[in-house]
Order: C-alpha cells, then structure tokens, then sequence
C-alpha cells in the first residue's frame, strides 16, 4: 500500500483495553472508550468491544451513527452536551449523552417522547477545568428537572478535567464528586449506577494510590490509543505507546543550503520550533508528501537522523544526517494532536494490522519484548493501597 498512511497495531490496541479494563475492573472502574480521536474507526471499536469493553463514547453525533449503520450495536454515549438542533439523532443514535443544560434536556426528554424511547443522561458537573459542567450548587436543580421526565433517564454523574486548563484529578475534586452523588442520592432516594470521574488524566490520580471513592466509571481515549496520560504525556507502564505510525513518501530530496536567502516576510502558517542546530552551511533536506492539512507536525517524532524543520499545506520539510531518496519512505511516530488530525485527513489511508505471530495478550509475541512494555502493573500501587483501606 502507497501514499501516506497511518499503520494502525490493532493487536497493540487490544492489549491495552484488555489490560486497561482488567487494572480499573479491579478497582470497580467501568470504562467506556473514547473514539474520537480514531474518528470511530470501525475496526478500532471492534477491538475494543472484542477486548471486552462495554460502552463507546465519542464527541460527535455523525460518527455514532456511523457506528450504527456499521452494526455496531454496543451502548454509545455521546460525550458532548448535544447541539439543540439534532436532539432528534441523539436520541435515535445514542443510547445516552453528556449533559450540563437545562433546555437540552427538555429537548432531549420531547425527542424521546415522540420517539417512544427513554434516552440515559450523565449530568456533567464543573470540578475546576471550566470547560463542560453544572456548577456544583446547581446541580440538583438540574437533576430533578432530568429525574420529572419520564423519557429521560438519570444514569448518573461525571465530570470533565484536564482538557481545558489541563486541571488534574486530585483526592479533592474527586472526592467532591463522591460526595456529590451521595447527597443527589439521599436527596431523591435514588441509586445512581454511574459516577464517572474523567478521561485518561485520572489515570495518575489512581496510579498514586487514592482510593476511588465512590467513581466507578471512566471516559478513555488516550491511554486507549497511545498509552499515555495526557498531563505529562508520560507512558502509562504495561501500555504500548506505539500502536500507530505514519508513513510518508519522500518527493524532494536534496543537499540545500541551511539559511534562506533574500528579504523575509510571513510565512504561509506559524513556523514550527526547529531545535537549534550546529551551524552549518549546507545540509541534507527532503520534501515529504505529508502537510498541515494532514497532521499537526508539532505531534510528529521523527526517526532517528531526522529533523523536522518546518510544515505547510502539503509539504513537510526535514533535515538528515544521511542522504535521502525519492521515493523513500519514513515513519513517523504521533501524539493525540497529530493522531487526531490524520484521523481526519481524508488524504490519509488507514491500514489495519494484527501483527505477526503475536499472542492474543501481545506479550509474549515476538518482536513486542523490549517495546516500551513494563512489567510493573499501572494500578499496582492503587490496588495495595485499596486492600489496606
Ligand atoms: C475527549 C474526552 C474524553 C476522553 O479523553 P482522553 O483524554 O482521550 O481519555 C472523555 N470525556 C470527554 C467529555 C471528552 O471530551
């Protein structure tokens, strides 16, 4: 297979869910995955629904819907409050969603209403992040509004930090949270079966050992797809960090000088920071057929001997220490930013790969040893201190 493409480890990605959810299943954490950023890959979600996750999240209400007509019929939660204007196709499409508005889900309860169905509700609520969420002192308004309707039905509630202000979890708000449930629970005599605590940047709140409380449920993309937590980005141990790779074909391939030459204006898009180099006068520069319109190249590592010096449109502009060829093809690892945006590029090929001669767990498989794989469990200090509590 030519042209760019992302080469897509979906036996890596097994390995994580199953590892993921046997870590929190311990803890009595329920995970729903995120796919968002794989653009709901199909192949992906059956990965995942395969390594034995229940739920499936994703942002956008057009990718539920293609996971549906795709015959995926595990529960999906739509993770983004729903826009007013397509109440109806949540409804139809998701089996519940995020909400934090009072005239969404009034919306929502007439949508289901006409519908003949009832529609689950995760009432998001505000911990400090200031992106989505019910400011805490509102948030049994707003339940009562969601538990008079009886199209809708009250699963619980979540919280979202780390995305906007990159506020972690810490035993505080997550313990606000707990507390929260508890006093919705006493004030209306209910049991609600989801207290969803947040996304991959959890993940070192539990790893330190907090016990959860009363969170029993969350929301993965990261750790999912690349193994790591998003507030260092530091891999998460026992995860593979690499179950993608972009590959990219060379189109120029020449020794140019290092400095530009003549008067300088802007350029197309903001330059991308080159690490500072010994100066040189000339050096081995390659053009690749990759661009702003397929990846963020901020979210590039390159392989070893290339420098990536600068992006536009369709071209990606590298330095080497070796000569290069046309026609050449390089592998480039990537981040969230640049996973998500190749998702998107409909310029970019997916290619699906289960590995050669690897065990279903990946770990023995050959080729794996030595991978980045830790032995330690991610959740071995939690669990300790759990059974101590
Ligand atoms: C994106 C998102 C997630 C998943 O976040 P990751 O950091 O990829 O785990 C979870 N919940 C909500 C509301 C999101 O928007």
């Amino acid at each position: 297979m030519r042209g760019p493409r992302l080469e897509i480890r979906l036996d890596r990605l097994d390995h994580n869910a199953r590892t993921l959810r046997q870590q929190l299943a311990r803890l009595g954490i329920a995970i729903t995955a995120v796919s968002k950023a794989s653009l709901g890959l199909p192949e992906i979600v059956r990965t995942w629904t395969a390594a034995g996750i229940d739920s499936i999240g994703d942002s956008r209400i057009e990718t539920i819907e293609a996971l549906n007509r795709a015959g995926i019929t595990t529960p999906m939660l739509l993770i983004r409050s729903p826009m007013l204007s397509q109440v109806e196709r949540v409804v139809a499409h998701a089996t519940s969603s995020c909400n934090s508005e009072p005239v969404v889900l009034q919306a929502l309860a007439a949508a289901a209403r006409s519908q003949g169905r009832r529609h689950g509700v995760l009432l998001m609520v505000e911990l400090g992040d200031l992106r989505e969420g019910i400011l805490p002192a509102d948030l049994e308004a707003v339940a009562q509004l969601t538990l008079e309707q009886p199209a809708l039905r009250l699963l619980g509630i979540g919280t979202n930090l780390g995305c906007q202000h990159g506020i972690a979890a810490d035993p505080r708000n997550m313990a606000e949270l707990s507390a929260l449930a508890t006093a919705l629970e006493r004030r209306f005599a209910v049991r609600l079966e989801i207290v969803s605590g947040g996304n991959s940047s959890n993940l070192p709140w539990l790893a330190a050992g907090h016990p959860p409380g009363r969170i029993n449920h969350l929301r993965l993309g990261e750790a999912l797809l690349l193994g790591r937590e998003p507030l260092a980005r530091t891999a998460l141990p026992g995860l593979h960090t690499e179950a993608f790779c972009l590959v990219a074909e060379i189109i120029e391939a020449k020794c140019k000088p290092c400095r530009p030459w003549g008067r300088r204006g802007q350029t197309s898009f903001a330059a991308v920071a080159a690490p500072a180099q010994r100066p040189r006068a000339q050096r081995q520069r390659a053009l690749l057929a990759l661009g702003i319109q397929d990846v963020d190249p901020a979210g590039l590592s390159a392989p070893a001997g290339i420098t990536i010096v600068g992006a536009s449109s369709d071209h990606l502009v590298i330095e080497a220490d070796r000569p290069l060829a046309v026609g050449e093809e390089l592998r480039f690892g990537l981040d969230y930013s640049a996973l998500l945006r190749a998702m998107t590029s409909p310029f970019i090929q997916r290619h699906c790969l289960q590995g050669h001669g690897l065990k279903r767990d990946g770990l023995q498989g050959k080729g794996l040893q030595g991978d980045g794989l830790q032995e330690s469990s991610l959740l071995g200090n939690a669990l300790a201190s759990s059974a101590r509590v």
